[in-house]
């Protein structure tokens, strides 16, 4: 219950210092999924200049990313960096879209989330954070997505225990907050800018939304 109060008190504070962070950046359900393959170890900057290229070259739908040559769109996506592990990835996914659904992204509105994610899982390259992300910002899925921010951000709280991994730290928001898909949405992004701004591996707690809640900092391995 505890738990539970202190998520929720959390996200207030973060709330009403950041207000809304308009994720996901993407105009179509498509440009979302791409954009969470391509951020993988990159900064959004550099996604971008690697959607603007798709764009431009008139790539950015299933059909034409899935009969493009391989090394032709790892030169698109080159400024997203690991552009030749990526083109394989977005490849992976447009394959298993192609081979299951007809490449068509509405056939997978009908989908079970869990069957959704456990097909997203078996895609070679697709990893849980982008999994999740996929199914949430893509297809409003109420599932939670964490990441290296969440982690250190709710061990430095006391909400999970440092090193807690991926599954345990998503079952720790997935379990004790209301299932709302825009919550989860808001959520995710505001702990993103949190970890950004103020509880980076040097933690800047003065002036943080979250001074005033207890945290440790003594955490060394974060
Ligand atoms: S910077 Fe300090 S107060 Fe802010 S979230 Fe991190 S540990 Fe908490």
């Amino acid at each position: 219950m505890i738990t539970r109060k202190r998520l929720i008190e959390i996200y207030q504070l973060l709330y009403d210092v950041f207000g809304p962070q308009h994720w996901w950046p993407g105009e179509t359900q498509f440009e979302i999924i791409v954009g969470a393959i391509l951020t993988q170890n990159t900064s959004w900057t550099n996604v971008e200049k690697a959607m603007k290229n798709l764009k431009s070259a008139e790539f950015l739908n299933p059909e034409a990313l899935h009969n493009i040559e391989l090394s032709q769109l790892a030169g698109l996506i080159r400024p997203a960096g690991y552009y030749n592990i990526k083109a394989r990835r977005l490849k992976n996914f447009l394959n298993w879209l192609f081979d299951n659904y007809d490449g068509q992204l509405i056939n997978l509105e009908s989908v079970d989330t869990s069957q959704l994610r456990s097909e997203l899982l078996a895609i070679k390259g697709i990893g849980p954070e982008t999994a999740d992300s996929i199914l949430l910002y893509a297809f409003k899925r109420t599932t939670f997505v964490v990441d290296a921010y969440t982690a250190r951000i709710a061990a430095r709280h006391g909400l999970i225990e440092p090193g807690a991994d991926y599954e345990q730290l998503r079952e720790l928001f997935q379990s004790n907050l209301p299932q709302d898909t825009q919550l989860f949405n808001e959520y995710h992004a505001l702990l993103v800018k949190l970890g950004k701004e103020f509880c980076r591996p040097k933690a800047r707690c003065p002036g943080c939304p979250l001074e005033k809640l207890p945290h440790e900092l003594d955490i060394t391995h974060l």
